[in-house]
Parts: structure tokens; C-alpha cells; sequence
């Protein structure tokens, strides 16, 4: 007998990327299953920044401000600092603003070079049970912890997927599955896709809890908080400082797990009350798929691509990876996505993901540079100046990536390359859409509605009725948003833009366009 579909959209693992894609299809009314082989959400160390650009994603979504309460408070600078011990004066501070001091910088900027939202120090096991907390209060999500996927079979229909749960075996049936199941991948590994490029050396990281170190932090004269504390040793020592400020974990290459208490005790100088909490090991890894799609199975996340934390883009992508995902997936179930729709998923994302892989590498090959000069302080302190900020300023990375070149934008020839150091803002098809403030300091993203959106910045210059007719014959979410915002028009360029449902720009022009019908064809993916 046939199995009833149990859902639309299986999600196979609520890390980061999982958890944030089942909210993003349960806000679009999408019935979705996530299962997860984890009896709860753990509390282990690993990813503790959203950058600027996941957090305006989760204000899209309607949850930064509880992202940011459950993460480090806004006073907090995240200056990053190279020691010997933290009882020593630095040999190196780089200074980084917290997030009240980046507010007021947005708050100040009129020419679309920054974020609308700053980034957010949330340690990830913080951010798990937050984002479960909120894909379990909507209706059409249905969350399962305690639930091990073993295998699928896609019959070109559906996906059938066979989940461990106690001791029997359930199955799942779904027009479509996700596997956001984490570097080992079982759902990439069944369809056999590889992982492309080099692993490095293993670390040993440890969590503690010190309640007092944040408060009395002993480092060299004047004040020394800040979030990472880079030891100049031959371990590459690094300390970093948690969401709650009583809890740092301790990244470092020593030989047994015992021995990253003495490592704690030496970095720190002086003696503290702590514990010890856990301790495991990580590899460093540049990896990327080579494929993120076969039939109806996806992947994203870490399934696909494995960065080096430096530079802070691992989970950062992968949230980029779910929300794209999940308005393809929203549109296609929902009828009005053409066939290239979902297809269009691997073009977008793999190129962002070589994007995100060459920043990682800029980033850590400096990191390596300096640190291989610790026997030569003098040394180490005048190329960390240089190379230590190829870490932490790649604004580039987070903002400027581009689906230029997609089959779902009508490309201009040419374009600027992304650059991952640097961010330029643009409105080239493809880009996303800078930030800027209308009248009354409202950013423009809060106006900008969840499907397609036409910014029109003439008037009743031009008849804009073709691009809404054309849109709303496939049935597509579409509608216009008349701005009479001359700051916004400058920095943007042109009359009229069209933005897909994930605010990248997919169409520009400065009259009602002649191929309206070939411009939504193009959009929604039916060309
Ligand atoms: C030390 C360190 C620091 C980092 N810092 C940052 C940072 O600051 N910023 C950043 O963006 N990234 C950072 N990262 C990377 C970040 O942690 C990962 O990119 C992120 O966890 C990826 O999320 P994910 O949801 O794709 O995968 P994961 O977090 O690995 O989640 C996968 C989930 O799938 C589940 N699963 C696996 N197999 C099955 C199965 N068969 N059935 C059901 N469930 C299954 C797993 O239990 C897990 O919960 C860091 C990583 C490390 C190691």
C-alpha cells in the first residue's frame, strides 16, 4: 500500500542550519518533519558569532531581538588580542566595537556601506535551544529529537526515509529532504557525493566554566576584555570568551585532554577558581561538495562545505544556504516556482560556497603566518599586525557574495567580482540589496515583504501593471513599493529594482520593462 506523505520537507539534523531552515519553511506555511539523532540540544562548544548578515536574516525572520537577548550583551567590546598571558601586557590588541558602539555607526551611515544589523556573539549551544524553542511554536513544523536517519529512497515522486527512533524503525514520506546532518553527512554520503579539498592539523578544545576571570581579567595595564585571546606559542593557543562571559573555551594542539588544564592555567597567569566541562577534539578543514543536489534531495550546511573557523563562516553560510533554500522550496510546493526554481539552488549556493572557502583560506594561511614566528616576538607582533586582520575583517565575505550569473536574475554583462575583504554597495543583478534608512530611520528591509517586490522609486513615471500581471499569472507573491527616497534612489542607481523573496537583486531598469512576462519567467524560475 502507497504511504500517506507525512510531511512536505524532512530536514535531516537541527544544527544551526537545520533548526534555522525548519523555522524558515514553518514561517512559510510549509508542513515540515526535522529529525534529529541527538536526544536534546548539547551543551558543547563550537560556533559563537552570527555576523551581520545572518543577523538582518534573522531580523527577516522576526527573531534577532531573541537572538540577541539570549547572547552576549551590547556593551561588550570584541577586541581581539595577542598575549603571551593574560597576566602579561599584550604584545598585539586589534579593537573591535561591541554591538552598541556598531549600532551607532549604522545608525550614522546614509551610503549603504554597512549591515543594518551588527553581528551577535551567541554561543551555539545558546542558539540551538532558542531556535527549537521557536520552529516547535509553529504549526506546520513538527520537531524530532531522539530520532536517527539511517536511509532514504527517492523514487522521483517523493522521498521515503527510513528514522531510528528507540528501538523501531519509522518512515518518513516527503516531497522533499534536506540534509543539514553536519560534516559527516550520512544523507551525503548515501548519495554519494564528495567532499573536495584539504584537512589540517587536530585541535583539542575545552569548555570552562570561570565566573570571575571576566570580571578580574589580569591582562597587562589598562582594560583588557575582550573575546579572543591569542597565545604566542607553539600549541596556537586561543582563548575565547563565551555568550555568558562565565564560560571560555580553549582551543589548543597538546597531546591528552588532562593537559588543557595546565593549558587554561598558563594562559590565564594567575590563579582562578574553574572547571573543567568538557573536553573533545576538532579537525581544521577546507572542504566543499561537489555537488548540493540530486532528485529531490538537498544539502546544506556543513554537509556541503567545512571551513576553518577563522573568519567566523561556517554556520554563517550555512544559515545563508537555508533560507535560500527554503523560499525555492516554498515557491515549488506552493506551485508557483517553475522547474529551475530548486534547480537554481546548487548554482547560487556552491559558488557562494567557493567564496566562503577562499576567505577561510586567506584568512587562516595569515593566521598560520604569524604564528609560525613564535620564537621571534618582534616578528610575529609586526606580521600579526598585518595578517591577524585578514581574520576578522572580511566584511566582504558577509556581505558582497553574489548570485550574478544565476539562471533566476537577468544578468547584465560584466559586473563586479565579490571581493571578501572589502564591501561595495550595489544593486548589479544578483547583489544583495544594500541597507539604507528611509524617512523616520526605518530601514528599508522592514518595508520590503516576504515574496517578490518591485521598488519603485518613479512615481507614476511608468505603468508597472505588465510585471505585476506577469508575476501574478504563475501565481507568484508579488507586489510594488512606491519610495520617493532620493538617498535611496542615489545610492541604488536606478527607478526600479525587483528583489526576489531573499532580497538579492534580480532585475534593474529605469522604465516598465518591454519583457515583463520574460523577467517574471526568469524570477520564478521557468525559464
Ligand atoms: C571550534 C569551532 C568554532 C566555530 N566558530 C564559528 C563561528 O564563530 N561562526 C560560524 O559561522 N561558524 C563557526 N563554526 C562552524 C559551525 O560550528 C558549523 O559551521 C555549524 O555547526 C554548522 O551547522 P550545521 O547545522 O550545518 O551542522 P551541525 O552543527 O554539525 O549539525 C548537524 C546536526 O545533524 C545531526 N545529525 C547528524 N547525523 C544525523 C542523523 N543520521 N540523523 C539525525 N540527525 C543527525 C547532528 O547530531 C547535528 O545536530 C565553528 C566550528 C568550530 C569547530
Amino acid at each position: 500500500m502507497e504511504n500517506a506523505i507525512s510531511t512536505e520537507v524532512l530536514v535531516v539534523g537541527a544544527g544551526p542550519v537545520g533548526l534555522t531552515l525548519a523555522v524558515a519553511l514553518g514561517q512559510a506555511g510549509i508542513r515540515c518533519t526535522l529529525v534529529e539523532r541527538k536526544d536534546a540540544p548539547q551543551f558543547l562548544p563550537k560556533m559563537e558569532r552570527c555576523n551581520a548578515r545572518t543577523m538582518e536574516i534573522f531580523r527577516r525572520m522576526g527573531i534577532a531581538e531573541r537572538v540577541r537577548a539570549a547572547g552576549l550583551r551590547a556593551d561588550v567590546p570584541m577586541d581581539v588580542y595577542i598575549i603571551e598571558a593574560m597576566n602579561r601586557a599584550p604584545l598585539l590588541k586589534h579593537a573591535y566595537p561591541s554591538v552598541s558602539v556598531a549600532r551607532r555607526a549604522i545608525d550614522a551611515c546614509t551610503d549603504g556601506s554597512l549591515p543594518l544589523e551588527p553581528y551577535q556573539l551567541i554561543s551555539q549551544y545558546t542558539l540551538e535551544p532558542l531556535l527549537k524553542s521557536i520552529a516547535e511554536s509553529l504549526p506546520s513544523v513538527c520537531v524530532k529529537y531522539g530520532h536517527e536517519f539511517l536511509s532514504f529512497h527517492d523514487d522521483g515522486s517523493a522521498v521515503t526515509a527510513q528514522v531510528k527512533q528507540g528501538g523501531g524503525v519509522e518512515t518518513i514520506k516527503a516531497k522533499y529532504l534536506v540534509g543539514c546532518d553536519g560534516g559527516g553527512s550520512p544523507v551525503r554520503q548515501q548519495l554519494g557525493i564528495r567532499l573536495e579539498g584539504e584537512s589540517f592539523t587536530e585541535f583539542r578544545q575545552a569548555l570552562y566554566r570561570c565566573d570571575e576571570l571576566f570580571d578580574r581579567i589580569p591582562i597587562g595595564p589598562g582594560p583588557g576584555r575582550g573575546r579572543h585571546y591569542h597565545v604566542a606559542d607553539e600549541a596556537f593557543t586561543f582563548l575565547i570568551m563565551q555568550d555568558s562571559t562565565r564560560h571560555w573555551t580553549l582551543h589548543a594542539r597538546v597531546e591528552r585532554d588532562e593537559d588543557m588544564r595546565a593549558q587554561f592555567e598558563k594562559t590565564i597567569g594567575v590563579p582562578v577558581k574553574y572547571e573543567m566541562l568538557h573536553v573533545g577534539r576538532w579537525r581544521q578543514n577546507l572542504l566543499l561538495a561537489d555537488r548540493y543536489q540530486s532528485g529531490r534531495v538537498f544539502l546544506a550546511g556543513d554537509a556541503v562545505h567545512l571551513v576553518i573557523p577563522t573568519g567566523g563562516l561556517g554556520m554563517n553560510s550555512g544559515v545563508g544556504d537555508a533560507i535560500d533554500l527554503a523560499w525555492k522550496l516554498a515557491g515549488t510546493l506552493r506551485g508557483w516556482g517553475g522547474p529551475r526554481l530548486l534547480a537554481a539552488y546548487e548554482a547560487e549556493r556552491r559558488k557562494v560556497g567557493e567564496f566562503v572557502l577562499a576567505a577561510s583560506t586567506y584568512a587562516s594561511q595569515g593566521r598560520r603566518k604569524w604564528r609560525s614566528l613564535w620564537r621571534n616576538l618582534d616578528e610575529l607582533v609586526r606580521v600579526a599586525e598585518v595578517e591577524q586582520r585578514k581574520s576578522n575583517e572580511m566584511i566582504g565575505a558577509e556581505l558582497a557574495y553574489s548570485y550574478a550569473g544565476s539562471p533566476l536574475v537577468c544578468n547584465e554583462p560584466g559586473g563586479p567580482a565579490p571581493e571578501f575583504r572589502e564591501y561595495r554597495p550595489t544593486t548589479w543583478p544578483g547583489a544583495r540589496l544594500p541597507h539604507v534608512w528611509l524617512a523616520g530611520h526605518v530601514p528599508i528591509q522592514d518595508r520590503i515583504g516576504q515574496g517578490f517586490s518591485l521598488l519603485n522609486f518613479a512615481g507614476r513615471a511608468n505603468d508597472l501593471s505588465g510585471l505585476g500581471g506577469a508575476f501574478a499569472g504563475y501565481g507568484a507573491p508579488f507586489e510594488i513599493l512606491d519610495l520617493k527616497e532620493e538617498t535611496a534612489r542615489e545610492l541604488y542607481g536606478f527607478d526600479l529594482i525587483l528583489l526576489r523573496p531573499d532580497m538579492h537583486v534580480a532585475w534593474r531598469g529605469n522604465r516598465a520593462p518591454q519583457n515583463a512576462n520574460e523577467i517574471a519567467a526568469i524570477a520564478t524560475g521557468h525559464v
